[in-house]
């Protein structure tokens, strides 16, 4: 099979090299000369890469070898499925799962549990051209005619993620005269982001990071835990998977800190990316438009689900938003209906600021794709980082355009991107104080708002990796 990079890249700069949905940027040395400021890299069918050298020649390049714990989480290698190395997460791993069940024992047989991101919805609505709803529930038929039992919706999980990040940045600001390095806090939703923070600057950023874990991981706590012991089950005769925009949530899934000993099982056993469920579509010769709709299950017995819900500011999951009113009202008695987004070097790094009686008192941004992270990063470094929250994501624009997502050959894809956005944005919103079911299990399954088992369950920790020395030229 041809490699999907075949062909002849041009690179002006080896920062066009870095980023989500782009080319990995571990397997290859290149020598860029001063002066030329363009290297040439000829990519072969069977995936070997050649620089093409100044007399018009070719030289093979050194090819890396690629494992977890060198992954940048750039999203480059695990787009090209000649390499995908994280066997353990795919959707042929769901099938077997599916496939054993069939001839199991009874007892025997594991409950197959798929939570949906709104993100990969919106990017399957698009492609089949149906409304989120009719694709949530057509997404449920699919995956119940396969073997599937329960299929849930991550914006479920996503009202906790929220309510813990408001908690955390009130916490953090009023703790601010007590610790330099209380703020600003750093949003830790994307795993793409946390990877690089722990493996490029770990022990300067993390006491930044929010410890708040992100919407798939606080379903794994859901599922593995409270799902588990309403089913009466041990967590490890659940296997949940996931369905997300990015290869990234793999790298999140397969964290230890996110792995039971007792029970030998993760929280997240496998995630499928919204394209491999397209292709599991193909596979099983199913086209989702043609499916008959399905009723959505829903975790909280209490709370019927009709169509899935949302949450206000914008396809990464609306962290800034949400902290913003919050803090704004929590701290400052100030309620802010709608947020002015102030654009700054880009459209992809902006800031929103509350000012009371002329002075700015509160000041956030939203940072996306890795040449404006690097930049905050570097403001930080040279203690000029004016803000006290940022959101940020590794790819440009987001979730939405995440690795992961669908292409459309014959539409453009700044124009599918819009569509999609458009798709994710026509379904229904609420606070995530305000969602059915919450309520009730922060206060039968975590025993309270701020309780230690809240805590345990609904926050992790970031651990600063070794840099492993590399002959590779990457400039970060
Ligand atoms: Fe994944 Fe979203 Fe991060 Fe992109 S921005 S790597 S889609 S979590």
């Amino acid at each position: 099979m041809a490699s999907p990079f075949s062909g002849v890249l041009q690179l002006t700069d080896l920062d066009d090299f870095i980023g989500p949905s782009q080319d990995c940027i571990k397997p290859m040395k290149v020598d860029k000369r001063s002066g030329s400021g363009v290297a040439k890299i000829h990519i072969e069918d069977d995936g070997s890469y050649f620089q093409v050298t100044q007399d018009g020649g070719t030289r093979k390049l050194e090819k890396a070898k690629i494992s977890l714990d060198d992954c940048l989480a750039c999203s480059g290698c695990v787009t090209s499925a000649e390499t995908v190395l994280i066997t353990q997460q795919s959707h042929e791993e769901l099938r077997k799962v599916i496939d054993a069940n069939k001839t199991a024992a009874p007892g025997q047989q594991k409950l197959v549990v798929v939570s949906v991101s709104p993100q990969s919805r919106a990017s399957l609505a698009a492609q089949f051209g149906l409304n989120p709803t009719d694709t949530a529930r057509k997404l449920t038929a699919f995956f119940k005619k396969i073997g599937v039992h329960y299929v849930f919706d991550t914006s479920f999980s996503r009202n906790f993620s929220l309510l813990e990040s408001q908690r955390e940045f009130v916490q953090r600001f009023r703790g601010q005269a007590g610790s330099q390095q209380a703020l600003p806090v750093l949003a830790s939703a994307c795993p793409g982001w946390i990877c690089y923070a722990e493996k490029t600057h770990g022990s300067f950023l993390i006491p930044y990071l929010s410890t708040v874990r992100s919407p798939q991981q606080v379903m794994g706590s859901l599922v593995k835990d409270f799902f588990a012991q309403q089913q009466h089950l041990t967590p490890d005769s659940i296997y949940h998977v996931t369905v997300m925009p990015c290869y990234d949530k793999k790298l999140e899934a397969s964290r230890p800190d996110f792995f039971s000993q007792d029970y030998q099982t993760r929280d997240v056993d496998c995630v499928v990316t919204t394209g491999e469920v397209f292709k599991l579509l193909e596979e099983e010769g199913i086209s989702l438009s043609e499916l008959e709709p399905a009723p959505l299950d829903s975790l909280c017995s209490s709370v019927s689900a009709q169509e899935p819900s949302s949450h206000r500011g914008g396809g990464s999951g609306g962290y800034l938003e949400h902290v913003f009113q919050h803090a704004a009202r929590e701290l400052f008695g100030i309620h802010v209906d709608e947020i002015t987004y102030r654009p700054l070097r880009n459209k992809d790094f902006q800031e929103v600021t509350l000012e009371k009686e002329g002075q700015i008192v509160l000041h956030f941004a939203a940072a996306y794709g890795f040449r404006n992270i690097q930049n905050l990063v570097q403001k930080l470094k040279r203690g000029r980082c004016p803000y006290h929250y940022v959101e940020v994501m590794a790819c440009p624009a987001g979730c939405l355009n995440g690795g992961g997502q669908l292409k459309a050959p014959n539409t453009p894809g700044k124009e599918l991107l819009q569509r999609v956005e458009t798709l994710y944005s026509m379904v229904r919103t609420e606070a995530p104080e305000d969602a059915p079911g919450i309520q009730e299990l922060y206060r039968c399954w975590l025993q309270g708002e701020g309780s230690e088992r809240a805590g345990r369950l609904l926050h992790t920790s970031y651990h600063a990796v070794e840099k492993a020395s590399s002959s590779l030229g990457i400039r970060w």
